[in-house]
């Protein structure tokens, strides 16, 4: 059987290989298709197409967008993306400064919490590069104040502690648009990680953005068990809605996830991309 993997990540966000580097690891995986989907930017599409028509695989330009409904974080991966369009490419550039702000809030809150960290310290990274809370969880672990990566990030980033700076995130409304706008189709991402501890309410928020307008939703992730699986088939018969899947491969970031197989189960049928396709021709 083809079989694709439609959800992967690479150094232009927080994957740990180059957009060439990941194709080449495509190609080398027997991929029919493999799409990027970078957190909120386009960074790699350009290179990743290049060595994707070098190679002789098929490489699906995406996007994975952040949003948040009833307070949660919710992840969009959009595929099919034309990520030359300037409107997106404008919003994408307005949210990178509204992150770039966030991280400066937090910097100074822990400083005037009397935390040895200051705006300085922001400035070693190199130009370019996405900073986000862990790159301020490292100079906290590098000082003392945590000793791993999600003591700090708990202690001094999340809701309730001196750090917490709210992210600033486009509405449901807005990512579908502009996905749609661009000619890209728009995917619920594993949706069992919007409200962990409540199973309804995550079923209950992926339904209302499809009634919204997205296209579909992930059936086929590296973290689903047979239940997520039955609940995500479900809702995709119920909609007559889209289904996509991937592994959300992050490279050496993610200990013991693999691309096309995740944690050894998963498998992507190319099918899932010939109906896509089908959706795009009609729209
Ligand atoms: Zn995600
Ligand atoms: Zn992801």
């Amino acid at each position: 059987m083809k079989t694709v993997d439609l959800h992967a990540h690479t150094t232009a966000s927080d994957g740990s290989l180059t957009p060439s580097e990941l194709i080449g690891y495509a190609k080398e995986k027997g991929l029919s298709a493999i799409a990027v989907t970078d957190h909120d930017t386009v960074a790699g599409l350009d290179e990743a197409v290049a060595e994707g028509q070098r190679l002789g695989i098929r490489v699906i330009p995406g996007v994975e967008l952040s949003t948040r409904v009833d307070g949660r974080d919710v992840h969009l991966v959009s595929l099919f993306i034309n990520w030359k369009n300037e409107e997106f490419l404008k919003k994408l550039a307005e949210m990178a400064v509204c992150r770039f702000e966030r991280n400066y809030k937090m910097v100074d809150k822990l400083e005037q919490a009397g935390i040895n960290i200051s705006r300085r310290d922001l400035e070693q990274f190199p130009k370019g590069q996405v900073l986000a809370r862990g790159h301020i969880a490292q100079i906290l672990i590098e000082r003392g104040y945590a000793s791993n990566l999600k003591e700090a990030l708990n202690k001094y980033t999340v809701k309730g502690t001196v750090g917490y700076v709210e992210k600033e995130v486009l509405s449901p409304e807005e990512c579908i648009r502009l996905v749609h706008d661009c000619g890209g189709l728009v995917f619920v991402a594993h949706l069992h990680q919007i409200d962990p501890k409540d199973p309804t309410h995550c079923v209950d928020i992926c339904r209302r953005l499809i009634e919204m307008g997205a296209d579909g939703l992930e059936t086929e992730y590296c973290e689903f068990d047979d239940q997520w699986h039955q609940v995500t088939e479900e809702i995709a018969m119920e909609y007559g809605c889209l289904r996509s899947g991937g592994s959300d491969f992050h490279g050496s970031m993610k200990k013991g996830l693999d691309l096309a197989v995740g944690y050894g189960e998963l498998c992507v049928p190319y099918s899932f991309v010939e109906a896509m396709e089908e959706k795009l021709v009609k729209n």
